[in-house]
């Protein structure tokens, strides 16, 4: 059932189509508001994403698993020399997951709990490798995020503090996990699989007429 927040920022109303979601960004001055803010939340100012060509916007569908999804909103991480979108989906069933999309690639990944030992990443760098769960992970790239732009319906928080390193490690399968480095103790990790665009069945995306 659609809901509606008020923008703390700007007081625009926004629609909450998705009863999952947790969070809105507010389309008109970039704010993201939590749909039930507690008390010590600080507000972060996203800003609204520039043209970056992606193929992918809110309300794409897609098949994965055999579930269909909907694109319900994203965060991006604007790097250095980089960027890459971390778009929420919505699946019929009900569930939630991350959609990470960079320059063509694709990987569906959901938020776990992995506790992959610090020291894995001293001094981390593309090409390291490391061993973890009976796996042998490769890093592929390590960037760090000077900034969030975003869009849409989020349902879960994003990572805290905006300035932190992204890590990203794949082994055989397709199989692949983000781990943010938050601080020296705390890290989010993100994990799944890599796709390409063609296995995700995606519709609605956007076509070369927006990119004129
Ligand atoms: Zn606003």
């Amino acid at each position: 059932m659609m809901s509606e927040i008020i923008c703390h920022e700007c007081k625009r109303e926004l629609d909450i189509k998705y009863s999952s979601s947790i969070a809105a960004v507010c389309e008109q001055c970039g704010t993201v508001n939590r749909k039930n803010p507690q008390p010590a939340d600080y507000l972060i100012k996203f800003g609204i994403p520039e043209e970056d060509y992606s193929p992918i916007q809110v309300g794409t569908e897609g098949q994965y698993g055999g579930n269909k999804f909907e694109v319900t909103g994203r965060f991006r991480y604007d790097f250095k020399e980089a960027f890459r979108n971390q778009w929420s989906i919505a699946f019929s069933d009900g569930t939630r997951m991350w959609m990470l999309e960079s320059y063509g690639y694709y990987a569906i990944v959901k938020n776990e709990d992995l506790k992959i030992p610090a020291d894995k990443f001293k001094n981390v760098q593309p090409s390291n490798r490391f061993d973890f769960d009976n796996n042998e992970w490769t890093v592929e790239t390590c960037y760090r995020n000077y900034g969030y732009k975003g869009e849409g319906e989020l349902h879960e928080w994003i990572p805290t503090p905006v300035s932190h390193v992204q890590v990203e490690t794949s082994s055989g399968d397709d199989e692949v996990i983000f781990t943010n480095i938050l601080s020296s103790n705390t890290s989010f990790y993100y994990h799944g699989k890599y796709f390409e665009f063609d296995q995700l069945k995606f519709k609605n995306f956007r076509t070369g007429q927006s990119w004129n």
